[in-house]
């Protein structure tokens, strides 16, 4: 018995090794600093650092956009970064210098992070249906500029948006009836579409969500003075993307 298996057990060791390496090829490239799309031969997961203060205060608004727009291209490359994850949480827990604030809608298939290929104390990540502002959020986006030094507000829509539909059909349902709301100026604002304004209709439910992005942004700079002030100096950009979930792709509107 404990003659077959040790080698039984070598085998499956080794098998086990060269299927692990054989992941992580592939899936390597170069940090953001000089991102490229070429991936590297190295064979372990990329120690990457958690963003420092002092590298967050080199970060323009422009130049996160640049970093969101290459990661987001690796992203739809399957070519993430391999991260170090209990590395970067243990580096992270001294402290936090993240990029930028992304809103995104609720839906499960838009993996935030993922999308744009960030980790660990990389961006805050807000997440409501239909991808709207209140006060909290908009404290949070506060918090996430002013207190924090984010230099971005990405305001995320998407392709296929269920709230949006929601909102569209005027379903009463439990707390969704509020929540909808809040997304319904978006289908107000969309009557000027001139073919069938329903939710079947997947062309004006594109433009209902294009048009609630939009709104949105509108509602961070009327109802957030500290944010527009910020903006208005240039200190941060509050810019809409769009996620295609066939593609992967994120369209910015800038
Ligand atoms: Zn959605």
């Amino acid at each position: 018995m404990k003659k077959s298996f040790l080698p039984a057990l070598a085998i499956f060791t080794i098998t086990v090794i060269a299927s692990c390496q054989s992941a992580t090829e592939g899936e390597q490239h170069v940090a953001d600093t000089s991102a490229t799309n070429s991936p590297t031969t190295m064979s372990t997961p990329l120690k990457e650092k958690v963003l420092t203060a002092s590298e967050q205060k080199a970060l323009t608004p422009d130049s996160v956009i640049q970093i969101f727009k290459e990661g987001n291209r690796r992203f739809m490359n399957n070519n993430l970064t391999a991260r170090d994850h209990s590395a970067l949480v243990r580096d992270a827990a001294a402290g936090q210098y993240p990029k930028a604030v992304v809103l995104s809608c609720l839906d499960s298939r838009i993996p935030v992070e993922d999308v744009f290929d960030r980790g660990i104390g990389d961006i805050f990540v807000a997440r409501v249906a239909g991808n709207f502002v209140n006060e909290d959020i908009l404290g949070s986006m506060e918090f996430g500029c002013k207190v924090s030094g984010a230099k971005l507000i990405l305001v995320m829509g998407h392709e296929s948006c269920g709230a949006i539909k929601a909102a569209i059909d005027n379903v009463k349902m439990g707390n969704i009836t509020a929540m909808l709301t809040k997304i319904q100026p978006a289908v107000v604002a969309s009557q000027d579409f001139k073919q069938d304004r329903t939710s079947k209709n997947k062309e004006f439910v594109d433009y209902v969500s294009k048009n609630n992005v939009k709104n949105t942004i509108e509602a961070i700079k009327a109802k957030s003075p500290i944010l527009k002030d910020m903006a208005d100096k240039g200190e941060i950009k509050i810019i809409g993307g769009y996620y295609s979930l066939e593609t992967g792709e994120v369209t910015f509107f800038e």
